[in-house]
């Protein structure tokens, strides 16, 4: 016997009358009575459209939501076919199919577009449930329809963001592999989507980037969230971008969700802007501000150290003679060339600048009296057979060096400088061409 939960509101299907509850005691009755008034409850309330069709797929029972949304009395309803309902189209392709699998005995669900008369185009999530009393072929089909087209619109929408967001986006396992990624990531490295799936992220990192995105993922991955964190990529045609991150972990998920993007230009133009503050333009050499910034701290590293340390002034002699005899231009080629020569000469850790016009400064790190000497002596010679051919003739130069050591501990960098320099003015005065040591 079949015991049957009533849908229906008000009219009970005429099939239904009579499959109740016989030969329960008094207080199972009233106890199941209580529990059907409660799933009525529960079914008229519900914004689901909830129906029972039987095997000849006629309504027996629809709910409040199903008529309020067809705009149809319960009478208009009841008696009819799914057919007439729903119109040919909807029950041909959804009812048909899914009402005789589940007259089978398996529960259906099927969630699509459609255009539902009184409704209009709705997205709607269809569950068919086969009713019947246990082991017995299933003897209606309760159907059950959500609308859930404001969810579906919803995640058109985030979908829509997600393909035409400018930034990349992406979520990432926490073992180092993309799992989604929107097209932005292709426009902006150029890899398809497949290939940044393929391998770990990782691999994409520049290798001097690697140990700091390391270091930064195990960050995110204790649960930190990291802003503004940036490394660079390699892009398919070689090149190479910055980009700039935004990341969430999730730990339950173990999932990463970031935001990135790309910075190059912003990188390059602060390179740009750091490159302009901190050299002199006419020969890339440092200029005289950024020079003495840098000989400070070295100053004060050495004396924490205790290392030997040396400043040294250099100037070209008469060079107001080069001007007046080859031009400016020309002057200007020397300078670059004479900086080329000081660079190449001087070690990578040592500290060179453009000083003023034509006056130049080191600092040699690490530098015994005895070796700044010699450096400056090899300078001197270097500069002295540099030949710079100009269309009035081959120009060849001397210089004057000032050279003095770091000791005691009270010295500033202007103070060792200003004592450099006078042993600059002492060699000028003594007759150029050689180097005076204070
Ligand atoms: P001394 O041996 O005493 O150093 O004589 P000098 O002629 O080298 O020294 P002075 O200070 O009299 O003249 C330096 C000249 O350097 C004057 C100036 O026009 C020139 N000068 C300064 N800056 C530049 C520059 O950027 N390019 C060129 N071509 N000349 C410059
Ligand atoms: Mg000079
Ligand atoms: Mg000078």
């Amino acid at each position: 016997m079949a015991i049957m939960v009533n849908f229906g509101m008000g009219k009970t299907a005429p099939e239904l009358r009579g499959t109740s509850i016989h030969g329960l005691k008094m207080t199972e009755q009233h106890l199941l009575q209580e529990e059907l008034a409660h799933y009525k409850q529960i079914v008229s309330s519900t914004p689901d459209m909830i129906s029972l069709v039987n095997r000849d797929l006629v309504y027996q029972i629809v709910n409040d939501a199903y008529l309020k949304n067809y705009k149809k009395q319960r009478d208009e309803l009841i008696g009819k076919t799914v057919r007439e309902v729903v119109g040919d189209e909807i029950f041909e392709r959804i009812s048909k199919p899914n009402l005789q699998r589940a007259f089978a005995g398996e529960t259906a669900y099927v969630e699509d577009w459609l255009m539902v008369p009184e409704m209009g185009r709705r997205y709607l999530a269809i569950t068919f449930h086969p009713v019947r009393a246990k082991n017995e072929p299933p003897e209606y089909v309760a159907i059950n329809v959500r609308d859930i087209t404001p969810l579906k619109q919803a995640e058109a929408d985030r979908q829509r963001i997600f393909d035409v967001s400018l930034d990349m986006l992406c979520v990432a396992s926490f073992d180092g592999y993309f799992e989604e990624l929107n097209p932005a990531w292709t426009r902006t490295l150029g890899w398809k989507e497949e290939e940044l799936k393929a391998g770990k992220w990782i691999d994409l990192v520049i290798a001097s980037d690697r140990e700091a995105t390391q270091a930064a993922h195990a960050r995110l991955l204790r649960g930190e969230t990291l802003v503004g964190f940036e490394n660079r990529f390699r892009c398919k045609d070689g090149s190479i971008k910055w980009i700039s991150w935004n990341s969430f972990p999730d730990l339950e998920k173990r999932q990463v969700f970031a935001v990135a993007r790309d910075v190059t230009e912003r990188r390059k133009l602060e390179e740009e802007l750091r490159r302009l503050a901190t050299t002199d333009p006419l020969t890339g050499a440092n200029n005289r501000r950024h020079f003495i910034e840098q000989a400070a701290a070295e100053l004060t590293r050495s004396r924490r150290y205790g290392s030997p340390l040396a400043v040294v002034m250099i100037d070209v002699d008469h060079f107001k003679r080069i001007n007046d005899t080859y031009g400016h231009d020309a002057g200007d080629e020397v300078l670059r060339r004479m900086v080329d020569c000081c660079l190449q000469t001087l070690r990578s850790s040592d500290i060179f600048g453009r000083f003023g016009g034509e006056e130049f400064a080191a600092v040699l790190q690490e530098s015994s009296q005895e070796t700044a000497l010699q450096t400056c002596a090899r300078l001197a010679k270097k500069l002295a057979k540099m030949k710079i051919r100009t269309p009035r003739g081959e120009i060849s130069l001397t210089v004057s060096i000032g050279l003095t050591m770091l000791s005691g501990p009270d010295q500033s960098i202007d103070a060792l400088l200003k004592r450099a320099d006078n042993a600059l003015y002492e060699a000028k005065k003594a007759g150029r061409n050689r180097m005076v040591l204070h």
